[in-house]
């Protein structure tokens, strides 16, 4: 399984998906880019979570807000005082590790040995220390697990101590006259300070929501599982405001929308679940994650978390600004209660990229592609003349000309077609358009499908409808 990891990370770089950053320095852990491929899947992934929320719910807006914000921002969130996360040190091999991190991973493994009751209390018995911020309790429990270093092998563990995920900088010209300020460790707070501004603006009426795309940091310790967790990434956040007392009902549909949304982007039911919280954040009055099977086991992609009126009082308090909504269908002022759905545009970028990627052996042969939803595949489709002679070439990039605006499609001629299909495989474009000596007498290319490798013929003139609906989501 983890071999199977190993696998996709060769494959996203090879193929032009994802590289380590600054690779020619050797890299910086836990930071990545994204090249030619990754970065039109990423921003499909990301485009069609945008559309989901903002067209289709016509009481969802987006804003973008700066990664910078006043500092007393993060004193309000509560994230100076407890975006803490407990670590810990391997004595041999001198490597730092998050406690949580350690035990889930653990847990993923048992689970995958089928050892779903110890996985289960394993989660359990860790939330519980989490709670009590018990962090002799947490050691003891790496060490009675006999949980080994990645590095070292060995079970040789410091103390646990607490350390702050925030990444922090200076802003002002002069030493004397700069002050520390944080890159946001999430957007969830950009929304929240802009409530008021959006509810007016937009002319919202609870309940309404508020979408955001964008990059957050944080200065996460352990970095083995590619770009499952990065220190610099991207979040894809809606905080819904609600009337309170109803928010229970807004997360469970919440929930049930985003599993759907999973679902329909070719998720199969057995590899994706929710799971609730075994630790509750102070803020929170119900959370789950929606998580998927990586090849290191079932793990969150995406949060569900019913955040009550904690960050619009918090901020109401610290900025002395009201932070309300008068509801005129009741006529009433209150404080919206919140139902946040979170995820990381490269963690879901991870998920699919893994659910895409088939190693199969077919007629003794073996095969790999990436079957990607056309919808999001980063190449719809490559037009390949038969020959670089006859004038298919020029017919070739007349059928380009007419799709290029509305696809993002490819033309290639040199080399053998198979070795043409195959490089299309890699890259999961759905589909290849050949054209041959018949294209030139009656204006029919052949089609071949990706994941089949059928090919039928269709005439020119049918290609754009045919690649839109295959396209659609
Ligand atoms: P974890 O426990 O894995 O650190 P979290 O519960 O702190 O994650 P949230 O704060 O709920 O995560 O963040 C919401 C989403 O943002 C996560 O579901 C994940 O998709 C994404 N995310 C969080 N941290 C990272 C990271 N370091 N790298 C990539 N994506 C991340």
């Amino acid at each position: 399984e983890i071999s199977q990891l190993k696998d996709i990370i060769a494959h996203a770089k090879e193929y032009g998906f994802v590289y380590p950053s600054s690779e020619i320095y050797d890299g910086l852990q836990a930071v990545y880019d994204y090249g030619a491929y990754g970065v039109e899947l990423k921003n499909n992934l990301k485009r069609l979570w945008w559309e989901t929320m903002t067209r289709l719910n016509d009481n969802i807006v987006g804003i973008d807000a700066s990664i910078f914000m006043h500092p007393t921002t993060w004193k309000a969130s509560g994230h100076v005082d407890s975006f803490n996360d407990p670590m810990i040190d391997n004595k041999d091999s001198k490597k730092r590790y998050r406690a949580d991190v350690l035990i889930e991973d653990k847990a993923a493994a048992l689970e995958k040995e089928g050892n779903i009751e110890a996985s289960k209390s394993l989660l359990s018995a860790m939330g519980k220390l989490l709670e009590a911020e018990d962090l002799a309790g947490i050691r003891e429990l790496i060490i009675n697990e006999a949980i080994k270093c990645p590095i070292s092998g060995t079970t040789n563990w410091t103390e646990v101590r607490q350390f702050n995920l925030m990444f922090s900088t200076q802003v002002g010209a002069v030493a004397e006259d700069s002050s520390t300020i944080y890159l946001r460790p999430e957007t969830a707070q950009g929304i929240f300070v802009n409530f008021l501004n959006v509810q007016k603006t937009a002319r919202m009426k609870v309940p309404f929501g508020i979408a955001q795309i964008g990059k957050a940091f944080r200065n996460e310790i352990v970095a083995r599982q590619f770009i499952f967790r990065m220190r610099e990434f991207e979040q894809m956040e809606m905080q819904f405001f609600v009337r309170p007392g109803t928010e229970m009902e807004w997360y469970k549909n919440w929930a049930d929308t985003r599993m759907k949304w999973h679902k329909a982007l070719g998720i199969p039911e057995e590899k994706i679940r929710k799971h609730d919280h075994e630790k509750l954040a102070h803020y929170a009055n119900a959370a789950m994650d929606i998580e998927y099977d990586f090849p290191f086991g079932f793990k969150e992609v995406e949060g569900i978390h019913s955040r009550t009126d904690f960050d619009l009082k918090q901020h109401q308090e610290f900025s002395k600004k009201k932070q309300q909504y008068f509801d005129p269908e009741i006529n009433q002022n209150y404080t919206p209660y919140v139902i946040e759905t979170s995820i990381g545009a490269d963690r879901l970028f991870l998920m699919t990229f893994c659910n895409a990627f088939v190693d199969e052996v077919a007629d003794g042969k073996s095969r790999v592609y990436l079957k990607f939803h056309p919808a999001i595949a980063p190449v719809k489709a490559a037009i390949l003349p038969l020959t670089k002679k006859d004038g298919l070439p020029e017919k070739g990039k007349e059928i380009f000309e007419k799709l290029k605006y509305d696809f993002n499609i490819i033309y290639e001629d040199a080399g053998s077609i198979g070795k043409r299909y195959t490089r299309q495989d890699l890259i999961g474009t759905p589909f290849c358009i050949a054209v041959d000596h018949q294209t030139l007498e009656d204006d029919t290319v052949t089609i071949r499908h990706r994941d089949t490798t059928d090919q039928v013929r269709v005439r020119i003139d049918a290609l754009h409808g045919e690649l839109s609906e295959a396209c659609s989501f």
